[in-house]
C-alpha cells in the first residue's frame, strides 16, 4: 500500500468515528428558532413540567422534545412557546 492510500484510510477511520459523537449531540435549530426555545424557564414553565419533554438519564441531563425531531440537547430547564403542562 502506498502512503497516500494509507493516510487516507487513516483519516476516514476518524471521521467515522466522530459520527456517533456528533450524532448525539444535536440542535434542531429550526425548531427551535420557530418556537422561540430559550435554555431558561418561563415563570413555573419550564421544559421538564412539559408534556413534549423526552429527559435524559438524570432529571438534571440535557434531553429531546417531541417537537424538535433530531434534538438531544433540550434543557429541562428551557422553556418554549409550544409548552403544555405534563399530565
Ligand atoms: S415543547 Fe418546548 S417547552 Fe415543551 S419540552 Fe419541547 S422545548 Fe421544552
Amino acid at each position: 500500500m502506498n502512503p497516500s492510500r494509507r493516510k487516507m484510510l487513516k483519516a476516514g477511520g476518524l471521521t467515522l468515528a466522530m459520527i456517533p459523537v456528533v450524532a448525539m449531540a444535536a440542535k434542531n435549530d429550526a425548531m427551535r428558532a420557530s418556537m422561540k426555545y430559550k435554555d431558561s424557564p418561563e415563570g413555573d414553565k419550564s421544559c421538564a413540567t412539559c408534556v413534549q419533554f423526552v429527559p435524559g438519564k438524570s432529571p438534571t441531563d440535557l434531553g429531546g422534545c417531541k417537537i424538535f425531531p433530531g434534538d438531544t440537547e433540550v434543557s429541562p430547564k428551557g422553556y418554549c412557546v409550544a409548552w403544555a403542562k405534563k399530565g
